[in-house]
């Protein structure tokens, strides 16, 4: 069982820090208020980290000044948070297609210099001016869009869509001030969707963190902080198959068979995976999917090969590849008066969906998600509790590879090549 006293103890201590006077040894967190287990773990974390809290912070960061080449580790200065930020020390971080698209820039905007990352866990250092959700030695997982829990959307049950902290795939600075929180040599350094995980410490804004039940292992619900809950709640949340359907899923990489899992917890009794990747199929059956269909191997567009295995499509579908082909499929493959398809995929910036739009009048539905429309403040610490500590969801069949932070662009290339789902990286 992993430990949480013993990895703050061993891993709180940044490379190299200011002196700091001790009077704010306790005010973050008091150990008088909690019991005796919890206050040795906070007590230690507090002693370590609260030497850092209000100084700047110098730490290792992959740093990708280019687009599509490799990222370099650096020493990089880490300001203390700002009012409603915390810094917090990142452990473990995965990597996720989306960061590719972004350090790639082939159909996004180019910011560089930036430190991607964006699927991680880690242990609140410090806190900045208002926030008293969390507190130093917490265990959090960073998201990157963020629930502000005032606007409409934070209001509604229906979305996600934070109006403050909805995830901005442009944006490279903080909201407060409109400034970078790292630098190199005392030049700046841009964030990516306000996470920024590949580096030892990062700034967040409060409403993009989810404090989690210390207890749950974090090389492996690092994972649940984007791909997983993203794949899980579009088939549970949006997508949302009755007991006995069918369900395509299109691409079977991380996200894509966590929208398989779902499709099994909620009971489907045809999964059928599409990817234009075989290697794929052998490793999607250990996720509940139960026929494979590689758009390839057809001479006809692949929804008409899914209506003809169907009886005239399926009842969910779920994509997960970013391909805008793939999404008009995922959309024209579900039967006609109650299909529902649900796009997951980040597309190309210029990217155009077309359909006819009879498609749509013959009842289908289509939608779209991001996070799986869960809340990450309020629903993230859940989603790890009912599906991970429950033991529903095994996570350790997504991390198919590992590597030392030093390693980091291993896990780039692996992703690349189309091989494994996640690698882990691991900050020490
Ligand atoms: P991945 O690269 O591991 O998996 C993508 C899979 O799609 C691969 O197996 C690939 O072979 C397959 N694929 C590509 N083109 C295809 C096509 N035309 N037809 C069928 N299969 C095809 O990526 P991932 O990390 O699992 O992410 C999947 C997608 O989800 C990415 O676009 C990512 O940016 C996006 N994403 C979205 C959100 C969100 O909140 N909406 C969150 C996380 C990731
Ligand atoms: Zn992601």
């Amino acid at each position: 069982m992993y430990s949480p006293c013993s990895t703050i103890y061993t891993t709180t201590l940044p490379i190299s820090y200011h002196t700091n006077n001790s009077s704010d040894l306790f005010t973050n967190h008091p150990p008088k208020k909690i019991q005796i287990r919890r206050s040795i773990v906070c007590l230690s974390s507090s002693i370590k980290m609260s030497t850092t809290a209000g100084q700047v912070i110098r730490c290792k960061a992959a740093v990708a000044w280019e687009a599509g080449k490799p990222l370099v580790i650096e020493e990089v200065e880490v300001a203390p948070p700002q009012k409603m930020e915390v810094r917090v020390k990142i452990l473990f971080t995965s990597l996720c297609h989306t960061d590719i698209y972004f350090w790639e820039a082939e159909g996004q905007n180019p910011v560089f210099p930036r430190i991607f990352g964006h699927e991680a866990a880690g242990i609140v250092e410090s806190v900045g001016e208002g926030v008293t959700e969390v507190q130093v030695g917490d265990h959090v997982l960073p998201v990157f869009t963020g629930e502000c829990k005032e606007c409409a959307h934070c209001k509604s049950e229906e979305s996600n869509m934070c109006d403050l902290l909805r995830i901005n795939t442009d944006r490279g600075v903080m909201l407060s001030d409109g400034k970078s929180r790292f630098s190199h040599n005392g030049k700046p350094i841009f964030h990516f969707v306000g996470t920024s995980t590949f580096s030892e410490y990062t700034v967040v804004h409060i409403g993009c963190l989810a404090k989690i039940n210390p207890l749950a292992p974090l090389d492996k619900v690092c994972i649940l902080s984007c791909g997983i809950s993203t794949g899980l709640g579009a088939t549970l949340n949006v997508a949302k198959p009755k007991k006995g359907s069918s369900v395509a899923v299109f691409g079977l990489g991380a996200v894509g068979l966590a929208a398989a899992e779902g499709a099994r917890i909620a009971g489907a009794s045809r999964i059928i995976g599409v990817d234009v990747n075989p290697d794929r199929f052998e490793l999607a059956k250990k996720f509940g999917v139960t026929e494979f269909v590689n758009p390839k191997d057809h001479n006809k567009p692949v929804q008409e090969v899914i209506a003809e295995m169907t009886d005239g499509g399926v009842d969910r579908s779920v994509e997960c590849t970013g391909n805008t082909e793939a999404m008009i499929s995922a959309f024209e493959c579900v039967h006609d008066g109650w299909g529902v398809a649900v796009l997951v995929g980040v597309p190309h910036k210029d990217a155009v969906f077309k359909t006819h739009p009879m498609n749509i009048l013959n009842e289908r539905t289509l939608k779209g998600t991001f996070f799986g429309n869960y809340k990450p403040r309020s629903d993230l610490p859940s989603v790890v509790e009912k599906y991970y500590m429950s033991k529903e969801l095994e996570l350790e069949k997504f991390i198919t590879h590992e590597v030392k932070f030093a390693e980091i662009n291993k896990a780039f290339e692996y992703m690349l090549k189309g091989e494994g789902l996640r690698c882990l990286i691991r900050m020490e």
